[in-house]
Parts: structure tokens; C-alpha cells; sequence
């Protein structure tokens, strides 16, 4: 399989080869601030199933203020449209916005494979389905521990 994705301008392309890990919706002020929205979608890919295949992005480093690790975000120097994320902290994964696919439904996002993070932080009007695994912030410590989910009963509206 092959999914192909792009800026809004066109002069940086994409591709991936395979279906995300997982999917990660986030809400956190890093994700509101870079996609200037209620969060990103961020599906989850091993870094080798992805590759620029047009163009070259620019690569903006941004220091996390939870882990203190470098976050680079990879964006189209002629339209600044974001593509993808890459982490000093997971060497081996990286992240899509994934409006930027060409078909931004292709991969699935069900209770199994996807999860909303940093729901603290969410803006109003920010909705979040029931039967889902929801964290408050981070879905781990900082040392890899996993937090348990808390996963809900009804919908979720911010308001
Ligand atoms: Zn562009
Ligand atoms: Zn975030």
C-alpha cells in the first residue's frame, strides 16, 4: 500500500507504505499553537515507512517543555504548511498532520488504535467520542511508565 500526501502548495510531497502504529489525537498548547486549531491528529508511523519523495521541508526544532527533548517539525518553506514531526526522544517514529494527506480518512481510527491526550488542556467547543482511551496530559511518564487511561462513559464537550 502507498499514501501520498502534501503542502498545500505542492513543492514538498510524501509517502508512507505502511498503516500507522497508532493514532494520537492531542490537545496540548504545542499542537493548538502549531496547527492553530483545537489539536492535531497524529497518526503514528515507523520512521522507515515514510519518506519526502518532492521537495525538501524546512525543519523548525522546538524545545518540548515536558521532556526538555527537541521536537522538529518539518514544514514547507514556500506555503509553511506542517507535514510531519519527527523526536530526539522516539528516533524511530514519526508523526503526520494529517490533514496534509491526500485522503485525510484513509487509516483507521477506532478505540483500538487511537487515543486523546492532554483532554487538561483542551479548548471549548473541543469534542471527544465515548469508548476511547483518554489521558489528562501525557499517556506516559517521562521514563516511559505507562499511564493508566481513563476511558469515557459518554461523550465528552467542552464548553
Ligand atoms: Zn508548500
Ligand atoms: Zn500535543
Amino acid at each position: 500500500m502507498e499514501q501520498l500526501g502534501g503542502c498545500l502548495c505542492g513543492a514538498v510531497r510524501y509517502r508512507v507504505t505502511a498503516a500507522p502504529l497508532w493514532v494520537t489525537v492531542c490537545f496540548c498548547q504545542f499542537c493548538q499553537r502549531a496547527t492553530g486549531s483545537q489539536g492535531m491528529i497524529e497518526p503514528i508511523f515507523e520512521i522507515g515507512s515514510f519518506d519526502v519523495s518532492d521537495g525538501k521541508a524546512r525543519v523548525y526544532t522546538h524545545v518540548s517543555s515536558g521532556s526538555g527533548k527537541n521536537v522538529y517539525v518539518h514544514f514547507c518553506g514556500d506555503c509553511g504548511t506542517k507535514t510531519h514531526l519527527t523526536f530526539e526522544r522516539w528516533p524511530d517514529r514519526l508523526g503526520v498532520y494529517s490533514g496534509t494527506f491526500d485522503d485525510p480518512s484513509w487509516f483507521e481510527m477506532s478505540p483500538a488504535n487511537t487515543k486523546y491526550i492532554f483532554l487538561d488542556s483542551a479548548a471549548r467547543g473541543t469534542m471527544v467520542p465515548a469508548g476511547y482511551n483518554t489521558f489528562a496530559r501525557h499517556a506516559a511518564e517521562n521514563d516511559g511508565t505507562p499511564i493508566t487511561p481513563s476511558v469515557l462513559s459518554e461523550m465528552l464537550h467542552m464548553r
